[in-house]
């Protein structure tokens, strides 16, 4: 068998590059998580680049779309152990059940009627063996942006009361703060909300506001294009979801 090249070496210096960064930032500043995740978005991205991070030791990937998810992820996930997989896109109510068995944590609870089909497919699942997802982090709309999915933070405590009435086991608060404009005060924003109600995890900060992020307390950042590149769908770019690596 002829040996297989090493591609994509980039990919294993970004993602070292990343967490020596990351680790700066956290020192910096009082209050900072003891452990970050850098969760690999690897939306729109080959499978070669995803096994490249795997080679390379990492564990963590977010995709945004349940389909796209489906087609790539189960057979990583069957040949390779200890990886997770966080959903962060947006979830339609007739996708909970694949999304419950295919991630390990759903991001994006965002509405009443998605909290209760999530509670109501879960114990069946579970019964079965057939749930992969324990943890769900509450998405707040923190700009109040019309286009964007999430809770409207004047009505996340409500929100968050109903999810844990649910028995959900809600875990932390994610957002994505709007475009041109300092992520910092949303951030933080998110932070309080999250610490009001205990929730441990903050998912945020992307590829160019993780260091941001990070200096107000996520524990989670999400980062596409830095570690892989620019993805496959120009769309993503015009939406500002890319960044030249
Ligand atoms: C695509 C995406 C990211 C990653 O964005 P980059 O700019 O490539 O780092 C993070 N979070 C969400 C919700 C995304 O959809």
């Amino acid at each position: 068998m002829p040996s297989m090249p090493t591609l994509y070496p980039s990919i294993p210096r970004h993602l070292k590059a990343i967490d020596t960064l990351i680790k700066q930032e956290a020192s910096l500043w009082p209050g900072t998580a003891q452990t970050i995740d850098i969760i690999a978005v690897s939306k729109q991205q080959p499978v070669e680049k995803i096994l490249a991070a795997i080679d390379a030791g990492h564990k963590i990937f977010g995709e945004n779309r349940v389909q796209e998810a489906s087609l790539k992820w189960p057979s990583i996930k069957k040949n390779h152990n200890g990886i997770t997989l966080h959903l962060i896109g947006p979830l339609q109510t007739n996708k909970v059940k694949e999304a419950l068995m295919l991630f390990d944590t759903i991001e994006t609870v965002d509405r009443p009627e998605l909290a209760e089909q999530i509670a109501k497919h879960m114990p069946r699942l579970s019964a079965r063996d057939q749930l992969t997802c324990h943890s769900f982090f509450i998405q707040v709309n923190v700009g109040g942006e019309p286009q964007k999915s999430g809770i409207l933070p004047h009505q996340a405590d409500d929100f968050i009361k109903f999810c844990k009435a649910l028995q959900l086991p809600i875990t932390g608060l994610m957002c994505i703060p709007p475009q041109n404009e300092a992520p910092a005060p949303y951030f933080a924003l998110l932070a309080t909300l999250a610490k009001r109600h205990h929730l441990p995890f903050l998912s945020m900060g992307m590829s160019h506001d993780y260091k941001i992020a990070v200096s107000l307390g996520a524990t989670h950042v999400r980062i596409g294009t830095a570690i892989f590149g620019e993805r496959m769908d120009s769309g993503a770019r015009e939406k500002g979801l890319g960044t030249r690596d």
